[in-house]
């Protein structure tokens, strides 16, 4: 089963994700800032990150940067998650790594099936369904 992890500093936004991820078959595991997420990424591989870029401290763009920066991680494919529809954050999503980008308010059916497009992609069996 795909494990994706969720780096996200709101609660509600988290519990939102993975109650659907998990219904949908997936494994979550999740960090609330970006210095735990760069870590849990090492610690458990997941298939997929979705990173939050919008974080406290250790945001999610540094994160990213960690996460690609460590030849561990690298290959981890990153969506990002951002509460900006700014016409420019694409182009800087994808600039630092990200295979994806998704605006908030998330649209939970798009972001699902961007992260399916990617496992499948990445020759990833999704769920049995
Ligand atoms: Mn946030």
């Amino acid at each position: 089963m795909p494990k994706i992890l969720i780096v996200e500093d709101n609660q509600d936004n988290r519990d939102a994700l993975s109650r659907r991820l998990e219904r949908r078959g997936f494994r979550v595991v999740m960090a609330t800032d970006g210095r735990a997420g760069a870590e849990l990424a090492r610690a458990e591989l997941p298939d997929v990150i979705l990173m939050d870029m919008n974080m406290p401290e250790v945001d999610g763009w540094e994160a990213t940067r960690r996460v690609k920066a460590d030849p561990v991680t690298a290959d981890i494919p990153v969506i990002a998650l951002t509460a900006h529809a700014m016409s420019g954050d694409r182009g800087r999503a994808l600039g630092a790594g990200c295979v994806d980008y998704h605006t908030k308010p998330v649209d939970l059916v798009k972001l699902l099936q961007q992260i399916e497009g990617i496992l499948g992609a990445r020759g990833e069996k999704g769920t049995s369904a």
